[in-house]
């Protein structure tokens, strides 16, 4: 169901920067171009309340969204794209140090939505930071993107080899799209699913 209310509360290039902790968090993640503002502000059911994610040599932010759906409040966590093809060592050092100082260290960070474009292959980014997150007790959903560039068949097809690929059981993969809100009822469905877990 469509959240009753979104804002912004923080952005945030460090620590420094975050919010108090209180609310449940669910952090989004993907691979720059995966689609990522666009779920965001389909998730919310709004247009423009998410930024497109920044190019390389710019600051990275963290954004943190305060949502609320029927029967509960959560930040959503914006954290900045991945994979630049041509970004510097150190521009992926900041970054992985950005990510992990989020990631490993907010006790109020319940679980993660991973991005993956339905048509691509996993790469080892993504592997590596499931097998990171499940180290650490986070659990992931993924939200396989731009599902309708695909036929029903195919795409059924791929989200199957998609979700044995991630070792994810078939309720936390779930297919959407920003273009046509396929998925959202059911993402929320799995996010919310893993918040009473
Ligand atoms: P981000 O870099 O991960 O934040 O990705 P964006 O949300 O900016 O999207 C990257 C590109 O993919 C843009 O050209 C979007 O219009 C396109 N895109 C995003 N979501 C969808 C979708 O569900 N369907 C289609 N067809 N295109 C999408």
């Amino acid at each position: 169901m469509r959240p009753r209310s979104a804002e912004i509360v923080a952005s945030a290039s460090g620590p420094e920067g975050f919010p108090r902790a209180g609310l449940p968090e669910v952090a989004l993640l993907g691979r720059s171009n995966a689609g990522k503002s666009s779920l965001l502000n389909r998730m919310v059911g709004r247009q423009r309340l998410a930024f497109a994610s920044s190019k390389p040599g710019t600051t990275r932010l963290l954004h943190f969204y305060r949502v609320e759906r029927p029967g509960r409040v959560l930040l959503l966590v914006d954290l900045p794209g991945y994979g630049w093809a041509r970004v510097s060592r150190e521009e992926r050092d900041r970054w992985r140090t950005l990510i992990e100082g989020y990631l490993g260290k907010r006790p109020a960070l319940r679980a993660c939505v991973l991005l993956q474009d339905l048509r691509r292959e996993v790469g080892d980014d993504e592997l590596d930071l499931v097998a990171w997150l499940a180290e650490r007790g986070i659990p992931v959903v993924v939200a396989l993107t731009k599902a309708d560039k695909l036929a029903a068949a195919p795409r059924r097809r791929r989200a199957e080899l998609l979700a044995a690929t991630f070792g994810l059981p078939w309720a936390r993969v779930v297919a959407t799209s920003a273009k046509t809100g396929e998925g959202m009822t059911d993402l929320w469905k799995a996010i919310d699913a893993v918040l009473e877990a």
